[in-house]
């Protein structure tokens, strides 16, 4: 059992970590704990763009980023957050630009932008371009200019080390974090005034995603176990094009650079449902349109799949600008996007949800805003809320480099002004039996097995569209999926890189994640962003504008709802 004291520590490596991983650099005793190495967070994936109102082709103001923002999340989300957001990303992708990443230029010299979904000029009248780039590979940039910083910063990295549980006080003071050192499989405890929860998202709850393997809700989790409530899961946004049954992402920046999308019977169909934004319309409405468009028998053959045409596009945007997505649909699918249309269906992509914030990514606890002392969530483990309903293409980037910066600087303040909590005693006490759980029984249920079984439940009823028959039974699936977790067996019982180990955990991870999305779905009587009820098709604000914050009771559930904050734009209905 190790013993390290720090003043902060930060749990993941994504761009949202990283960013406050370097407000904090040398001014504060901070490690970085990761089970990636690095540069292989899923951050490092995305492709297509960081919007800010930069202006640099076209007018453009932080006010309509605001708009489009509030109006793409369906109005769930919170003005004052979106203000935030769309403010203070113009000065972060200039950090980002003198730290030297390299974006593509105009030909005079400025940060080049191009379209992407929902992003709009003067408050909706037709497409705008805000999405700062690096080819279709922006994320990769990001992910290496923030690791160099760090490097260069001398920022602590645990390296492959996985976060086990989060340490709180009896007075509800986070005070530190189990982890376990994949190499030796030793328990370190690692205490510290402020712990940030920055481990990204949870798309391998579901079989399609474009989420790589390690997207699998720890963080989210091990807050919600230990009695933080989780906000808004039933929202979880499908991404429109994902490679056909592989799920890989062909970034919406493909139909930002004149991409369409097209049926069957060869014909671009979103003009007809969003006659204004077309293929750049927000992309819960895209993945509604080709569900409606397939299940109306308009699929490429009759199956449940269209395609993406980027063919008339000039050879050279495609090398140039969408090089990589158009790699993956040669070397997965061995289909030529300058000759023909790319094979896809919605796939899963980005939580909405998670740990709920303030404007300082502090973890709150209720309704009422009560803030969990010593800690935070940045990126998408947290939901400030900016995304709402429904996250607009290029957002993810910007709330990762705003929200984080804005989490090292206020732990910073928080470093300075408390003491030390201590440790409960035997803090390792839970980790501990959990590992040593999974390394002693003999026979039992297959990880592989129930993650299957649970992929498959959530995709079948809990995806694009849903309704109370189907989420009745992908909750009771889930609960049986849970109890047969209490029963697993794992094969490998060593101490080093095991795998095996590591993915069981994950698991238990996911399953209480997709627990949380199913009975948020199931509450939730409305149709709004990401979220869309057969059995309830209208948006309901009389009962719905509101976010949830859902908790685990007695082996049932409590969901209470949160006011949403409304400032400038009243919410209105949706038209693209
Ligand atoms: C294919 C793809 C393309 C995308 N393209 C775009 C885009 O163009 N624009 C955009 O705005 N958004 C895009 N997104 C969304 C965006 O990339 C993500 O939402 C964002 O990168 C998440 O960053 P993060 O810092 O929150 O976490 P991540 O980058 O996911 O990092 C999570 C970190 O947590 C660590 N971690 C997790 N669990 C544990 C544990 N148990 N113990 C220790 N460490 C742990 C991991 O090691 C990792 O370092 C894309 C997403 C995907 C999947």
């Amino acid at each position: 059992m190790a013993y390290h004291r720090y003043d902060a520590v930060i749990v993941g490596a994504g761009g949202a970590g990283l960013m406050a991983a370097i407000q904090m650099a040398g001014k504060a005793n901070i490690a970085v704990v990761s089970k990636l190495y690095p540069p292989r967070s899923h951050t490092g994936a995305a492709q297509g763009g960081i919007s800010a109102a930069l202006g640099n082709t076209e007018e453009d103001h932080w006010q309509w980023h605001m708009f489009d923002t509030v109006k793409g999340g369906d109005y769930l989300v919170d003005q004052d957050s979106a203000e935030v957001l769309a403010r203070e990303a113009i000065d972060a992708v200039l950090e980002l630009e003198h730290m030297g990443l390299p974006f593509n230029r105009t030909p005079d010299g400025r940060i080049d932008q191009r379209r992407f979904g929902g992003h709009s000029r003067n408050f909706g009248e037709g497409p705008v371009r805000r999405a700062c780039y690096a080819a279709d590979r922006t994320g990769h940039m990001i992910i290496q200019t923030l690791y160099q910083q760090g490097i260069k910063h001398n920022v602590n990295f645990f390296d492959e080390f996985h976060l086990l549980d989060i340490l709180f006080t009896d007075d509800g003071e986070c005070c530190g974090v189990i982890a376990y050192e994949i190499k030796t499989g030793e328990l370190h405890t690692i205490h510290a005034k402020t712990v940030l929860i920055a481990s990204g998202g949870y798309g391998r709850v579901y079989k399609i995603t474009s989420n790589a393997i390690a997207g699998t809700g720890d963080g989210v989790a091990l807050a919600y176990r230990r009695g933080i409530p989780l906000m808004d899961m039933e929202f979880y946004q499908f991404h429109p094009t994902g490679l056909y049954k592989l799920g890989i992402l062909v970034s919406e920046a493909a139909r930002g650079e004149g991409g369409i999308v097209v049926n069957g019977e060869g014909e671009a169909f979103a003009a007809r449902y969003a006659p204004t934004m077309k293929d750049l319309a927000p992309r819960d409405m895209m993945s509604r349109f080709i569900y409606q468009e397939v299940k109306e028998g308009r699929g490429i053959d009759g199956k449940d799949y269209v395609l993406l045409d980027v063919s008339h596009l000039p050879p050279e945007v495609i090398d140039e600008k969408l090089p990589d997505v158009t790699d993956f649909a040669r070397v997965y699918l061995g289909v030529e996007p300058k000759n023909e249309g790319i094979p896809i269906q919605p796939t899963a992509h980005y939580a909405m949800g998670g740990l709920p914030t303030n404007n300082n990514a502090q973890v709150i606890l209720d309704p009422a805003g009560t803030v969990v002392p010593g800690f935070y969530s940045a990126g998408e483990s947290a939901c400030v809320s900016v995304h709402g309903a429904n996250r607009l293409g290029t957002n993810s980037l910007v709330d990762l480099v705003v929200f984080g910066r804005r989490a090292g600087r206020h732990m910073l303040e928080e470093i300075q002004s408390r003491e030390l909590a201590e440790l409960p005693a035997n803090p390792e006490e839970t980790a501990a039996k959990e590992i040593a759980d999974l390394l002693n029984r003999d026979k039992g249920e297959r990880v592989a097995d129930i993650r299957k079984a649970m992929q498959e439940v959530m995709m079948d009823k809990v995806s694009v569209v849903r309704n109370e028959t189907g989420l009745l039974e992908a909750q009771k699936e889930i609960a049986d999926l849970q109890e047969a977790y209490r029963h697993i067996a794992i094969q490998d019982k060593g101490k080093r890189y095991n795998t095996d180990l590591l993915e069981a955990l994950e698991l238990g991870c996911m399953l209480d994640c997709a627990e949380t999305i199913v009975h948020g779905s199931l509450v939730r009587e409305e149709s709004r962003g990401a979220h869309y009820r057969e059995d309830f098709e209208a948006r309901d604000d009389a009962n719905w504008l509101a976010h949830s914050m859902i908790s685990r009771k007695d082996r049932g559930f409590e969901v209470q709802k949160k006011p949403v904050k409304i400032t400038i734009f009243e919410p209105k209905e949706r038209k693209y």
